[in-house]
């Protein structure tokens, strides 16, 4: 399928690049890289985000290129559409018009675009990009290997997450190779956090409850308020109720705007929560995945909850 999407490319000029909205370090940093590759081979290549790029990754190269816009403004020979299930979710109208590319590595991605590119054995969307470069011949520049980087560092939870695998660490090295700097991507990514975000923290934790090996906790909208928090300083919180000894499941629901209830659920690997988002219009990774649900909480978390059973003290999937 790389070749096919090699061919399309091939026949066309104009790209517009985009990924799903509320965009993580695999969207940010595979639409960054694909978009300078692109232009690399001589094309024009514009990357328009939703809700743009989170401040965490605002270091990336190219970050500052991004158009944020909720609608298509101009005429593209093909959009490419990364790490994204659906047009629906990149929350920018105009794109059905265009020729669709899609690559993504989600287990629960979807075939919707013209051409599809899907392989959930790449440890994130990136490693797909990094294919690409080299099936292009293009040579991967310090700025793209930093992107790529970051792609991967965050995406496999830092080479935590069960799809890592040796194959991550060698894509890892081409990218060091290549001049992407870890300890300087780990400090942006990891140790330039707001003040908020400690903030909010503090609060989702006075929110924690267990049940076996299923943990769980929540943030309002009022604690949001209290604490001077902005949605994305409510990413990788979720870890937090993770990393407690004994628990295999994690939940984290963030009350938005509109009363509605965002999900994200993480596993230590023996149980997957893909399947559990899907039953609620979300997906993801089978240890990494968000869905959003109607409010009120209690009907949010009840719902969920009552996808998990224990046996033996032991937590399975209904
Ligand atoms: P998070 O919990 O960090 O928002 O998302 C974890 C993983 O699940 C990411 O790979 C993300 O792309 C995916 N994910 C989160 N929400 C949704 C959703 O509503 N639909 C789909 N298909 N994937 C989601």
């Amino acid at each position: 399928m790389i070749d096919e999407v090699l061919n399309q490319i091939g026949r066309r000029q104009k790209f517009l690049l985009t990924s799903h909205a509320r965009p993580d370090g695999d969207a940010v940093g595979s639409v960054l890289a694909c978009g300078e590759i692109l232009r690399s081979m001589g094309k024009q290549a514009d990357v328009v985000l939703s809700d743009g790029v989170p401040y965490i990754y605002k270091p990336l190269p190219f970050s500052e290129t991004v158009v944020v816009s909720p609608t298509v403004s101009a005429d593209y020979d093909a959009a490419i559409i990364l790490e994204c299930d659906s047009v629906h979710r990149t929350r920018i109208e105009g794109l059905e018009r265009h020729y669709l590319i899609n690559i993504d590595h989600h287990s629960t991605a979807r075939p919707f675009a013209h051409v599809n590119w899907i392989d959930p054995s790449a440890c994130a969307t990136a490693e797909m990009i990094f294919r690409l470069a080299r099936e292009a011949s293009v040579k991967i520049s310090p700025e793209v290997a930093t992107c790529l980087y970051t792609a991967v560092l965050t995406d496999t939870g830092s080479f935590c997450f069960n799809g890592t695998t040796e194959r991550t660490f060698a894509l890892a090295q081409e990218l060091v190779r290549a001049g992407a700097e870890p300890s300087r991507i780990a400090q942006n990514v990891y140790f330039a956090n707001p003040y908020s975000k400690m903030r909010l923290l503090g609060s989702a934790l006075s929110n924690l409850h267990r049940d076996g090996e299923l943990a769980w906790m929540f943030i309002s909208r009022d604690e949001m308020d209290r604490t001077d928090a902005v949605d994305e300083d409510t990413e990788g919180l979720v870890n937090y109720a993770l990393a407690i000894e004994g628990i295999e499941v994690a939940l984290f629901f963030r009350e938005q705007a509109d009363g509605r209830y965002r999900v994200s659920l993480r596993s230590k690997g023996r149980i997957n929560v893909a399947s559990v988002a899907e039953r609620f219009g979300g997906g993801g990774h089978e240890c990494a995945s968000g869905c959003a649900m109607e409010g009120p909480l209690s009907v949010a978390t009840e719902r969920i909850l009552m996808q998990f059973r224990l046996l033996d003290g032991k937590l399975l999937v209904h």
